[in-house]
């Protein structure tokens, strides 16, 4: 079968990160839909490295870029699908924001936290994204997952060991689509609701400026932000990126960041927050690809 998706080379990962910054992919494949992700994986070659993109709002993609091939989810596993009064399939590259809005017009509850979280359905599978109280993986049922061959697989919930923003399961498999169940009650207020959390989210952190939200995990009974806010650390710059004024977990690209600043930033307010509180902050945030001389050295050799 011919190939039908888009395979762009030397891509700016920059323009594919909540960042905004990023070196290019070696290889950027936007597959029509799942049967041609199928295909493309597939021909794949064994020794390619393989990586899945959401809509790279969890990532620090280093200036270096990334070697191999980038999958893109977005646009691309695109499907949803009521099953019954409750239940819908929903493919890895939806927004989480659709799946709060269509579960609304349904009349379904709990899904509303995913209103304000500005990833992909495969994202939120791989973080177990969470907020407000609720967490992507409370309603998923099954999955169905597309390993390097191109070999599709229907897997349990309970084939999974999920954790705050922690998902461990079969390896080198990659989610392609959940089943999720969520509760049935038209007289709840849905919309109300969902309109009240963006309302929050607005008040309390910098969502209209260059993030990845919460850069650092929770410790357990804590908040990361009250440990950087108490050392001191708000407004603390390296280069372009700072620590956010408004929310101390969140630290922004101004516009002219590297990933290097970001990186930099994250290591020296962990370092502080380790001397002054005593805590390890551990990053939310994953961090991929290589540094400018790494990739430098990569292609001289
Ligand atoms: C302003 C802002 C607010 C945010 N608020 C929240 C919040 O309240 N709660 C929260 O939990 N997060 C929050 N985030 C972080 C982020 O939106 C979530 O982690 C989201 O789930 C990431 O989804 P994504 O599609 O952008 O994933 P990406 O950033 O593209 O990828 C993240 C990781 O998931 C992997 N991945 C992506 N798709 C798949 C797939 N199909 N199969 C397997 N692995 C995959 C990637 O390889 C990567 O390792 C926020 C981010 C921003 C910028």
């Amino acid at each position: 079968m011919q190939l039908r998706g888009t395979l762009h080379l030397h891509e700016p990962m920059a323009k594919h990160t909540s960042w905004r910054v990023g070196g290019p992919a070696e290889r950027f494949y936007v597959p029509a839909d799942l049967d041609d992700l199928v295909c493309y994986l597939q021909r794949l070659l064994p020794e390619e490295p393989l990586f899945w993109l959401g809509l790279g709002s969890n990532l620090l993609v280093r200036d270096g870029g990334i070697k191999g091939t980038v999958i893109q989810t977005f646009g691309a596993l695109a499907r949803h699908e009521f099953l019954d009064q409750q239940r819908l399939r929903v493919e890895a590259g939806v927004a989480c924001a659709k799946v709060a809005r269509l579960s609304a017009k349904r009349g379904l509850t709990g899904a509303e936290f995913l209103a304000g979280i500005p990833g992909t359905i495969g994202g939120a599978l791989a973080m177990n994204a969470g907020a407000f109280a609720g967490e992507t993986w409370t309603h998923v049922e099954q999955l169905e997952t597309l390993d390097r061959q191109g070999t599709l697989r229907v897997r349990q919930r309970d084939e999974y060991h999920v954790d705050y923003r922690s998902v461990c399961g079969p390896q080198g498999e990659w989610f392609v689509a959940a089943y999720l169940k969520l509760e049935r009650d038209p007289g709840a207020e849905t919309g109300q609701r969902i309109k009240e959390l963006l309302a929050e989210r607005l008040a309390k952190q910098p969502i209209q400026q260059a993030s990845c939200g919460s850069v650092f995990r929770n410790p357990p009974g804590d908040s990361a932000a009250r440990l950087i806010e108490e050392a001191g650390l708000k407004g603390l710059r390296i280069g372009g990126a700072f620590v956010s004024e408004k929310h101390a977990n969140f630290f922004i690209n101004g516009g002219d960041a590297s990933a290097a600043d970001i990186e930099a930033l994250i290591d020296r307010v962990a370092l502080a927050v380790e001397a002054k509180q005593g805590v390890r902050l551990i990053p939310e945030v994953r961090i991929v690809g290589h540094q400018s001389t790494q990739l430098e050295h990569a292609s001289d050799g």
